[in-house]
Order: C-alpha cells, then sequence, then structure tokens
C-alpha cells in the first residue's frame, strides 16, 4: 500500500510502497477515507523534544487524525465490524489501565499514540492499524462525514476537552486564545459554542480574520502591540476568565497566564518547542496572588465522543469550518514542510490516497 515515509528528523518525507498493517487478535484495520495534517506530525518528523527520544524508523508513518472503513477484524474483537465507519482517539488506551477503567483513555499508563510513537504506524497511508479495538474505535454517527471527523482531529477534541471539561467555560465569560493554528482556531470556535466571548491572538492577519469568522468577537495581532497581555486585560475588562495557549512557546504562554483576571483559569493545549525543551517559567508571584489556575488538557477520553457528536448535531459546531483545503496523499510532504514557517491557516485534510 502507498503511504508517506519518514526518512530522517527534519529530512525528506517520501511516498513509498510498504507493507500492509500486520492485524492482531484485538486489533483492527482501517482504511484510510481522510486524515487529518496537525502540527504534531510536524514536531515528530523535526524530532522536537517530545518526540527526539523516540527515535523513529525509517519508513515510519505519521498521521493521527484519521477516519474510514474497518476492512479486517481480529478474532477477539467483539464490537467493532467489517464495513463500519469509525475513527479513532489519538492517544490509544489499553482499556485495561486504571485511568482507562476510569474512563480518562487519553492519560491510558500504556498509551499509544497512533503514527506518533515508533512501534504505532499512523494513517498517512491507504490503511492503518488500531490496536485494542472494543476501547478504541469510535463508531461515526450517520451525520459525520469522514471528512468532517479528519477536520476534528486531535485540535478539535484537545480543544473541547481543555475548555468544556477541563476549565469551566461559562456562557458570558472571556476566553482568549493564544495561537491560531488548527487548535487555536477550534478553541476559538468551540468557545464561541459555548457562548464565551472569545479574544483571538496570533501574529498573522490571515488567522485572525479566520478566527472572527469561527465566531472571536476581538482579536490581536501580537506584532501591533507592545503589551499584548495589556491589550488583552484592556479588551476584557480586566482580563480573560480562561486562557488558552494554543501554541506552547516560552511566550504564549506567559502570556495568556498574564491576560486573565483574578481567579482566571489557564489551559495549556500547545507542547513546547525545541527552544523550551519542555519547560516555561510562569509568573508564579501573579498566580499565587490572584488565585490564577494552571491546567493541562491532553486529547480528550474516548467515552467523551458522544457529548461532541450531540453538540455537532445540534448545529452548534461545526468541525469542517476550520478545515482549508482537502488534498492528496503525494501533497503531504511539501505541506508539512511549508508548516516550518507557520504558513498554514487552517486545517489541511488527506482525502485521496
Ligand atoms: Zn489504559
Ligand atoms: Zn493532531
Amino acid at each position: 500500500m502507498r503511504a508517506v515515509t519518514f526518512t530522517t528528523p527534519g529530512g525528506p518525507l517520501e511516498i513509498r510502497e510498504i507493507d500492509e498493517p500486520e492485524l492482531d487478535e484485538t486489533g483492527v484495520v482501517v482504511e484510510t477515507e481522510a486524515c487529518g495534517i496537525c502540527r504534531s506530525d510536524w514536531h515528530a518528523w523535526r524530532g522536537d523534544p517530545l518526540w527526539e527520544s523516540r527515535d523513529f524508523d525509517d519508513g515510519h508513518v505519521f498521521g493521527h487524525e484519521p477516519a474510514g472503513v474497518v476492512v479486517e477484524v481480529g478474532s477477539e474483537v467483539e464490537h467493532v465490524r467489517e464495513g463500519d465507519r469509525v475513527t479513532v482517539p489519538f492517544n490509544l488506551g489499553d482499556g485495561t489501565c486504571p485511568s482507562c477503567r476510569s474512563g480518562r483513555s487519553n492519560v491510558c499508563d500504556n498509551r499509544i499514540p497512533l503514527g506518533l510513537a515508533p512501534e504505532s504506524k499512523g494513517a498517512f497511508g491507504e490503511r492503518f492499524h488500531v490496536p485494542w479495538a472494543d476501547y478504541n474505535v469510535v463508531h461515526l454517527p450517520d451525520s459525520v462525514s469522514s471528512v468532517e471527523m479528519a477536520g476534528l482531529g486531535c485540535r478539535f477534541m484537545t480543544s473541547f476537552h481543555a475548555l468544556v471539561h477541563r476549565a469551566d467555560v461559562t456562557a458570558g465569560d472571556w476566553v482568549v486564545v493564544y495561537g491560531c493554528g488548527g487548535v487555536g482556531l477550534s478553541a476559538v470556535h468551540i468557545a464561541d459554542a459555548l457562548g464565551a466571548n472569545v479574544v483571538a491572538v496570533d501574529l498573522f492577519d490571515e488567522k485572525l480574520s479566520f478566527a472572527s469568522e469561527l465566531g472571536a468577537v476581538e482579536t490581536v495581532n501580537a506584532n501591533d502591540v507592545a503589551d499584548v497581555p495589556a491589550a488583552v486585560r484592556a479588551l476584557t475588562d480586566g482580563g480573560a476568565h480562561v486562557s488558552v495557549d494554543a501554541l506552547g512557546i516560552a511566550e504564549t504562554c506567559q502570556n495568556a497566564v498574564k491576560s486573565l483576571r483574578k481567579r482566571g483559569q489557564h489551559v495549556q493545549v500547545g507542547l513546547t518547542s525545541n527552544e523550551e525543551g519542555g519547560e516555561v517559567a510562569l509568573p508564579t508571584d501573579r498566580m499565587v496572588l490572584n488565585e490564577l489556575q494552571f491546567i493541562g488538557a491532553v486529547g480528550m477520553p474516548r467515552p467523551r465522543y458522544d457529548e461532541l457528536f450531540r453538540m455537532m448535531d445540534r448545529g452548534g459546531l461545526d468541525p469542517a469550518a476550520v478545515i482549508s483545503e482537502t488534498v492528496s496523499l503525494d501533497q503531504t510532504p511539501e505541506i508539512l514542510a511549508s508548516m516550518t514557517d507557520f504558513d498554514t491557516v487552517g486545517i489541511p485534510v488527506i482525502t485521496e490516497f
């Protein structure tokens, strides 16, 4: 089958013929119909801190935002059938550890990030394997297309989990979102759907106007103001109730925290780049004196997809709105390369394999 394959960190990504995925007893093989292209794929390809120790083999396949149709089912699988339309959370859970048993598959002790660990080939190819399928497979409602699901990707469910389950966003709150890439734009859209007033911050006007289309009531181009958090506090009558750093660089993380009003909540969803090496200094005294909370959010627990689907069904959320373009597998290497200059707006989704 054809797939986009890794060679070396930051090196060429090549389209190659590779072996079919190997089916295990508890797994299924899915024919890929759509797969989002994400900044996490870019980080992994480049060998950024979180990924550098993972040592991907030549021939590794990224891609963790798929939707497709089940074509092969392992002998021990009970609840998934050939022909089922499915997706999976990017963090695959074993279904048996304490976190999985309490419904928090996103922080499974043995989680395997699809396509983002050497032992897990992803969905930038014609087919991919899902381990522990009974636990991980999410059946798509008829109303959700494969392209919409791929548009939803890791970004949409990460933002949904961050704002709905981790922070306490209520209607009328000010929510500031730093970084209007995929996660950030999704956060803007979801916060708006929850009834919040959203401020979007980025360096690119093009991304900010996309954020406005998705519901941001105010935007700040960080190039245009000397003190970004002060500008946000001025726009939000003293500070946001909830801040989101969707980028993960020191400056956006710190500025996001400084944009909060007293007792505000910061949700960190962006992972850091090489520069930060996984650590960012925080305005600790300010956090103490203003009783600020700093919250991490990763992915979304498998059992909570239905909430998201219900909200989509009601018409409140439209994940397809963040899709910028549909592309072919052959275009994938150049699209990942273009992310190096941050010059992508919205989400490209592969629909031709
Ligand atoms: Zn687990
Ligand atoms: Zn992703």
